[in-house]
């Protein structure tokens, strides 16, 4: 079974939470570089350690947003519909999770809900 799509219907929802976003989010305010919520691989750390750093830089990053609830929900709305029809997988800080993070929960999402699906 698949999932049901995601509420994406709901325009006027996301574009209020867009608007959250760039109005408060820390990584759209002028002079924030876009490149530090897309850090690159530091050269000589092994995969384990790369991971750490990436998930302590994605926590500082957001710690303090006042637009990490939206962003929370954006991303999940989007990541969702596109790893579920596009294969796409996440990339870049969002909300303060590094993106396998936000993979690992949206994978976990999609087994919940087809068991709820099946049990119904
Ligand atoms: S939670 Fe992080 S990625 Fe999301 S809007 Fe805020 S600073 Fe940007």
């Amino acid at each position: 079974m698949t999932r049901a799509k995601p509420p994406t219907s709901d325009l006027a929802r996301l574009h209020s939470l867009y608007d959250r976003i760039a109005e408060q989010g820390l990584c759209t305010r002028p002079g924030a570089d876009p490149n530090h919520w897309f850090p690159e691989r530091e050269p000589g750390r092994n995969a384990e350690t790369q991971r750490r750093f990436y998930e302590q830089a994605a926590a500082a990053r957001c710690f303090d947003c006042p637009a990490k609830t939206a962003c929370r929900v954006t991303a999940e709305i989007e990541e969702s519909e596109l790893l579920l029809e596009h294969g796409y997988t996440p990339h870049g800080i969002r909300a303060g999770l590094a993106p396998w993070v936000r993979l690992d929960l949206l994978i976990a999402s999609n087994k919940a809900s087809n068991v709820e699906e099946e049990a119904a």
